[in-house]
């Protein structure tokens, strides 16, 4: 899966959002998160974020981060 980290905090843009296949992306008031189970990981979204925020969870200590985009887009 890809989650968003926090660079995305207070980012603007939502081009990520426009070109997931699956709209897995949730929308909260400073930040996206994408939730882990519905992320299909085709990677799309990763080079149209002007942040890089979005990240594979293959990098290292990304544990919670998937984490914290699973909790947010269960409430979101
Ligand atoms: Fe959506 Fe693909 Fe990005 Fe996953 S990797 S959030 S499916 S665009």
């Amino acid at each position: 899966t890809y989650v968003v980290t926090d660079n995305c905090i207070m980012c603007k843009y939502t081009d990520c959002v426009e070109v997931c296949p699956v709209d897995c992306f949730y929308e909260g008031e400073n930040t996206l998160v994408i939730h882990p189970d519905e992320c299909i990981d085709c990677g799309v979204c990763e080079p149209e974020c002007p942040a890089d925020a979005i990240r594979p969870d293959t990098e290292p200590d990304m544990d919670s981060w998937v984490e914290f985009n699973r909790k947010y887009s269960e409430l979101w």
